[in-house]
């Protein structure tokens, strides 16, 4: 039976045999290789972001297709692939589309589930089911373990998607970390001039490793910022501090009319917003989530050579509440499965 590493309560990961999955009508079965954790996993594994328990988590995983369901097109079987997390009413093939999925939002479905964080199990786990839409083809010239980061490279990328840039943009990333230092990578290569503000040393040196043009502790960083643009402020500051503070932090460090690009997901509210400024200097709050897969598989194919120290571990599944533990102090501790290999 395959194992899956189970959130049972906040903090608690219990490993559970687990009967084999039959994939349902659309479905696939998803021997998984290695699942990446993501700040929304140690969200839900410390109970800031509550959901219904039991929960196994994981949403940033790479495998290969091992059963497919009814319906489903044979050119998946035994396929690498990644897989997108929203299972919408588009990925599902019903033929009812809820208002969102009809609007051209199927991010946003409302009928949807979100594999490994709302109502349907993740890939912490020896296997994972998953509806065939979702599923992207990994290259064969793609290292496995870099495709776990597909997602949330997709989720970086995806902060320019809903701010389009011309190239010539000063932004500022707050938080180089997991997500910010892709943000930072992704920034640099739409040419961005990117300050990124960390309190780690190691988190500044790193972040100019993967393109930021200028690291700073984040005292230093708004002066900095102000200095280089005539007092005026950065055109985009991304949040990515993962805390209720960052958001504050990057209203102040923003041009008027420009963007506060907010990508942290700790499940707290931002107390002390600053809504005057806001409203004053008419700056646009843009959240963003996930975002598109195909050209994260493109950027990690080009780069997998300097993308690959990003990873900073690796443990077996069996160690999964221990990565949940130290991936607080470290940056991207992936889970490694047992493999069908052929
Ligand atoms: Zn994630
Ligand atoms: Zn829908």
């Amino acid at each position: 039976m395959p194992i899956s590493a189970v959130l049972t309560a906040p903090g608690q990961i219990t490993l559970e045999d687990r009967p084999k999955q039959e994939p349902a009508k659309g479905e696939v079965v998803i021997a998984v290789e290695h699942a990446g954790v993501c700040g929304t996993d140690l969200a839900l594994f410390k109970g800031d972001y509550p959901v219904p328990l039991p929960l196994v988590c994981g949403h940033e995983y790479v495998g290969r297709v091992v059963q497919t369901g009814p319906g489903v097109s044979s050119e998946w079987e035994n396929q690498r692939v990644v897989a997108e997390i929203n299972n919408t009413c588009i990925a599902r093939g019903r033929a009812d589309l809820c208002r969102a999925c009809r609007m051209g939002l199927p991010g946003h479905c409302q009928k949807r589930n979100v594999t490994g964080i709302i109502e349907k199990d993740g890939a912490f786990a020896e296997e994972v089911t998953v509806p065939a839409g979702v599923l992207l083809k990994v290259p064969d010239t793609l290292d496995p373990l870099l495709a776990v980061l597909t997602e949330p490279l997709a989720a970086a990328l995806q902060t320019f998607e809903m701010t389009p840039v011309q190239g010539n943009e000063t932004v500022a990333v707050l938080g180089p970390g997991r997500l910010g230092i892709l943000i930072v990578f992704a920034a640099r290569l739409k040419g961005l001039k990117v300050f990124a503000g960390s309190r780690s040393e190691a988190k500044r040196q790193r972040a100019l490793r993967f393109g930021a043009t200028e690291v700073l502790p984040p005292d230093a960083l708004l002066h900095r910022v102000r200095e280089d643009t005539e007092g005026l402020g950065a055109d985009i500051v991304i949040d990515a501090t993962g805390t209720p503070d960052g958001i504050t932090q990057a209203i102040n460090m923003v041009r008027p009319r420009g963007v506060v690009s907010v990508k942290t997901t700790c499940g707290l509210p931002a107390g002390g917003l600053d809504m005057t400024k806001l409203v004053v200097d008419e700056i646009r709050l843009q959240g963003s989530r996930c975002g598109p897969f195909a050209p994260a598989l493109d950027i990690l194919h080009a780069h997998q050579e300097t993308l690959r120290p990003l990873i900073t571990s690796q443990r077996p599944l069996s160690e999964t509440q221990q990565a949940l533990e130290s991936a607080a102090n470290e940056d991207k501790v992936v889970l490694d499965m047992p493999v069908l290999r052929q």
